[in-house]
């Protein structure tokens, strides 16, 4: 028997997000999160794991070209799509992932690919396509992934000669908008999924924290699952995901103390610049940033999805 005491959660990203509300589309966001969160339920209700749950909030969240994974990925210095992905279960500590990845619909289809068909954890660039061809994962042109406010975007970030992150202006702060999922299903398995465009105007080749377990995205049924989002240089230099988890596992925090405790170590660590979604394995939601934002949404032990632009 399925209990209903499973937690689910959901990002698109922390940044400043004033360019969300000068634009007018608070509500958009808010409507896509929403509607994944609920898909994310059925998954979780009728019988479906930890890990089919967060893959599926992952997928739509890729597909929707509000965020920057999948479709809508920013654009790298040559004004190209480049993608990073993993997932993980946190029942032995199983994971999948792809970086520098182009062409490929889902990449956190393909992570989980990895995940499950293959004896690695990280398949990187030709070889990752090589693998997706492999195993019949969908592949678009480069016109499917690029929309013109990335390209705006990208303008104005070559202009201005620098990276950033996607929620952000030029200036002050940068801007992200990677995409996240975590979930604990009825029967206590933890998981967690991470996909990402990476920064704008990134150098090619450069690979962030989402697809590295422990920097980006780290899933343990004894602690906690966490989905990371922020400047990626920073999150592998601090293994963010996984010191969350270890505040868990070491110190007894739950999801919202250890969330707060990451996010304090990666600021006075590297002054860094991001956030975390985390459940716990008792199925308790935290969150945690060091942006003025963060976009995410949860549902907690099967009650109401609740969403915040804040
Ligand atoms: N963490 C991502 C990266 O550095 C960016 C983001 O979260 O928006 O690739």
């Amino acid at each position: 028997m399925i209990s209903d005491n499973f937690s689910l959660m959901i990002h698109g990203g922390a940044g400043a997000l004033q360019h969300i509300r000068r634009e007018g589309n608070e509500s958009d966001f808010m409507q896509s999160m929403q509607r994944i969160l609920e898909g994310g339920r059925q998954v979780l209700v009728s019988g479906g794991t930890a890990l089919d749950a967060v893959e599926y909030c992952a997928v739509h969240l890729e597909d929707d070209p509000l965020y920057n994974a999948g479709r809508g990925s920013v654009l790298n210095e040559y004004g190209e799509v480049e993608m990073d992905a993993a997932i993980m279960d946190g029942q032995g500590l199983e994971a999948g992932a792809v970086a520098g990845i182009t062409n490929v619909k889902n990449p956190i289809a393909l992570a989980r690919r990895v995940l499950e068909k293959s004896e690695h954890v990280m398949l990187i660039g030709k070889g990752a396509r090589e693998f997706a061809n492999l195993h019949n994962v969908e592949i678009m042109t480069d016109n499917y992934f690029v929309i013109d406010s990335r390209i705006r975007q990208w303008r104005e970030a070559q202009k201005a000669g620098g990276m950033m992150l996607d929620h952000e202006d030029v200036t002050p702060q940068h801007k992200l908008g990677t995409i996240g999922a975590v979930a604990r299903d009825g029967n206590g398995n933890l998981a967690a999924a991470t996909s990402t465009g990476g920064i704008v105007n990134k150098r090619w080749g450069r690979v962030g924290d989402s697809p590295i377990v422990g920097a980006g995205v780290f899933a343990d049924n004894e602690t906690c699952a966490v989905s990371a989002t922020g400047y990626g240089e920073q999150f592998q230099r601090t293994v963010l995901s996984k010191m969350v988890s270890d505040f868990v596992h070491f110190k007894g925090m739950d999801a919202q103390a250890a969330a707060t405790a990451g996010i304090n170590y990666l600021v006075d660590k590297v002054n860094g610049l991001g956030g975390v979604i985390v459940i716990d394995r008792n199925g308790h939601c935290g969150v945690g940033h060091s942006t003025s934002g963060m976009i995410y949404g949860a549902i907690e032990l099967g009650g109401e999805s609740l969403c915040h632009l804040a």
